[in-house]
Parts: C-alpha cells; structure tokens; sequence
C-alpha cells in the first residue's frame, strides 16, 4: 500500500515473519482437532501485538488501525482462526478497555492482558439478539452498591477459554440503555457455557457465557450507566475495518497456492497457468483483491487520521467488510476450482481458507446489515426503512 510508513512495514515484516513461523505450522492440526494456539497469544504479548492500539502511556504499542489491518492480514493469509481470536482479544476487549475504562480498570486490567497472560473477549450477541444486538436482553440490575447481572451471551470468539470480557448489558427500559461491565472468569454466578463446533475458523474457540446472578461493584461499570451506545457503535466500525483485514489475508493466502499451483500443475503436458480459463480467474481474484485492499485500508486509514466521523465513518466500514468478505470467499472457491481435486482435500489448504472465509459474511455484521447500513445512508432512513416505518 502506497501510504504505509517505514514503521508500519516493519511491523508487516515482523508478523509476517510471526505468522510463518509460529502459525503456520500448527493450524492444520488445529483446524482438524478444533485445538486453540494459546502459545501464540504469549508471543503475540512479547511482540507488542496485543495493545497494539492501545496508548504507550498505558502499556500498548500506540499504533493505529492501519497498523492493526496489516497486523489481521497478514496472520490472517496464513491461519485466519488464530487471527480472530486475536482480533477479538486485540479490538473487541482491550482496545475498548483502553478507550473506555478508568486509570483503575486499566491498571488492573490491560497488563496481563496485554502480555498474554490473559485472555480477553467481548459479549454482546445473544441467543435471542444477533443483528438485532439492541434487542439484548441480558440485564444488570442495581442492587446496594453495585449490580446484578443475569442473562445469557452467544457466539463469543474466546469465550470457552477466555479470561476477562467486555459485556454489554442492559441497565434500563429503552433499547438504547446499554451499560459495560468487565467480568471475569471464576467470579460467582459467571460460567461459560456450550463451545460450539464450527464449520471453518475452527482454531478459534466460540461459546456461550453465562450469568446467574452474578454480582458486581460499581467498579467493574465501564463508563456512566446506560451510556455504552457510542462506543458499541464505534467498535464495531473498527472490528469492520481490522476483520476486513483478515479477509484480505485469506484471499492472499488463496491466490498464492493457487498461482504456485497453476505453475506447476500440468495437464495435456501444459502447465494449467497456460489455459485461459485459469488465467482469467486468477486475474480476477488479484483485482477484486486489490480493489477490497484499496477500500479497506482507505477506511483504516481515514480512522487515523480522525477523517470519517459517526455515519461516514460507519459506512466506509460496512463497505470495505462487505466487499472484503464476499471477496475472500469467492476467490478462496476459486482457488479450490484451480487447483481440482486437490483443492478439495485437506492436503492443501484451500478448502480451510474457504470455510474461514464464510464467517466473515456473517460475524462482525452479516452482509445483509452491511447493506442496509450503506443503503440508510445512501437513501436516508425514511426511504431505506419506509417498509418497516410502515408496519
Ligand atoms: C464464529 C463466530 C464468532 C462470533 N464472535 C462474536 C463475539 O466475539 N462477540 C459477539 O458479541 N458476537 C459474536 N458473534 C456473533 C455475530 O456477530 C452474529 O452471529 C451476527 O451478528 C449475526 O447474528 P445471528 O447469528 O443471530 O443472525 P440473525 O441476526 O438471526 O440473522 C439471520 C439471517 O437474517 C438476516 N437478517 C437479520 N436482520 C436482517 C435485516 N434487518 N434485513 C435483512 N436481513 C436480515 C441476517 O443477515 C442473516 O442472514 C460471532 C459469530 C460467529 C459465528
């Protein structure tokens, strides 16, 4: 990318070289088993990569979401289950407690999480509120000086074996009455509960957490009661920008087994680089993933330079997510179409890279809310929700 600085390539270097050698090796055993690569997470501590947007002042490496996306796309090009994992430890737990939390909770907190010592995870999806995150239901009651928490969160990337989470509650009647509370693990009444068995990004366990009258102090509240909102929204644009990024890696990691592949493959005593039909796809895939990495680090490093604010900035987020996902799917089924028979099997790593790939229409926002947060905005909210306004 034209604009990355001397500091931004080095740290490209540096995990691409982390990746290689500290990733790559062990995700096909782990996508097979469903294992997790907890040893990652320590190295990942010792390079900086765990607070990487986090301030120096408080421990972090004071990098920006450029840096993070070159950090997601280029793990993510060789293990996108690890890179979600660390993604959402990175911007979902301790980039948000290092915007949001108090000098106390910070203290108490981002160092070990920041070392690797801890694991860290974020809780807003619910059974009964995916899209809908607003729907939430899982509710902190005010009880003597503190809460009390009850309810149930899904789908939680490091929830199985998490040690610290970011968790959204409701604290009021309105929709947008949304309070944070930091919980961790072995506090009475918190438990996690189902890990589920996925389809692809395997390597990055995802589970339920648990609450049944769990009790908590004033102090464990991330900001004033009921006033969570914006900084929900503001994550979630920068969870879009930087999972955009592992996107990108996958389609990466794709288009390079594919073209070594169509080099040395050779049928009717012809590389299959040679026949038209591959060549078109793999110049296919090399623009649209160009295309998607222009827009994603465009969003990224609009976020930096503080250029995109609140709906311009939601949108460039749902842009570059929408067309990096849809991107990296079908360039990873591209991929496995030029490599035949092989492609389909677990001897090359293809297959993974499109089964990693689907999630990524689906976490963070699926493609259909992407849509409707670029339409709303297109449009105007009395014309994109005249349907619904109507009901
Ligand atoms: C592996 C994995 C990891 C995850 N990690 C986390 C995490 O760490 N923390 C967390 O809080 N959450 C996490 N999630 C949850 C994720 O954000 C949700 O799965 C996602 O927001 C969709 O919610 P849902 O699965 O309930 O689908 P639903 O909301 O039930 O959607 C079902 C279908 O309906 C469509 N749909 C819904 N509303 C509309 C609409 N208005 N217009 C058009 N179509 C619509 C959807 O696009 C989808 O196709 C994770 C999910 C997965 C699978």
């Amino acid at each position: 990318m034209w604009f990355f600085s001397d500091e931004e390539k080095m740290l490209q270097d540096t995990v691409r070289q982390f990746a290689n050698a500290e990733l790559a090796p062990k995700i096909e055993a782990l996508d097979h088993e469903e294992g997790f690569n907890r040893q990652a997470f320590h190295k990942m501590g010792e390079l900086g990569l765990l607070g990487i947007t986090v301030s120096e002042d408080d421990g972090g490496a004071g990098l920006g979401a450029v840096s993070a996306t070159i950090a997601m796309e280029e793990m993510g090009a060789v293990d996108a289950s690890t890179t979600l994992s660390y993604l959402a430890h990175s911007i979902l737990c301790v980039n948000q407690l290092g915007s949001n939390a108090s000098p106390e909770q910070k203290r108490k907190y981002l160092p070990k999480l920041i070392s690797g010592a801890h694991l860290g995870g974020m809780g807003m999806s619910e059974p009964e509120a995916g899209s809908d995150a607003l729907g939430m239901k899982t509710r902190a009651v005010k009880s003597g000086a503190g809460y009390v928490i009850d309810g149930t969160k899904t789908w939680i990337t490091n929830g199985p074996n998490g040690d610290v989470f970011y968790v959204y509650a409701k604290t009021g009647e309105g929709r947008r009455d949304v309070s944070t509370f930091i919980i961790e693990r072995g506090m009475p009444g918190f438990s996690t509960g189902k890990k589920f068995s996925k389809m692809g990004m395997r390597a990055s366990p995802t589970g339920e957490l648990v609450f049944e009258k769990v009790k908590v102090g004033t102090d464990q509240r991330v900001g004033e009661e009921n006033s969570s909102l914006r900084m929900m929204m503001k994550n979630l644009d920068l969870e879009r920008i930087t999972i955009a990024g592992i996107s990108l890696g996958i389609a990466r990691g794709a288009i390079e087994a594919a073209t070594r592949y169509a080099k040395e493959r050779k049928q009717f005593n012809t590389p299959i680089g040679a026949f038209q039909q591959i060549q078109e796809r793999l110049a296919e895939a090399s623009a649209w993933y160009e295309g998607s990495r222009a827009l994603t680090y465009n969003a990224a490093k609009l976020w930096d330079l503080g250029l995109a604010a609140g709906k311009e900035r939601s949108m460039l987020a749902a842009q570059a997510k929408l067309q990096a996902a849809q991107m990296a799917t079908q360039v990873a089924l591209d991929a496995i179409q030029i490599l035949g028979g092989y492609g389909y099997t677990r001897e090359f790593p293809v297959e993974r890279m499109m089964r990693d790939a689907k999630l990524i229409e689906i976490g963070a926002g699926t493609n259909e809310i992407m849509r409707l947060i670029i339409a709303r905005q297109m449009l105007g909210t009395e014309v994109a929700d005249a349907l619904t306004a109507g009901l």
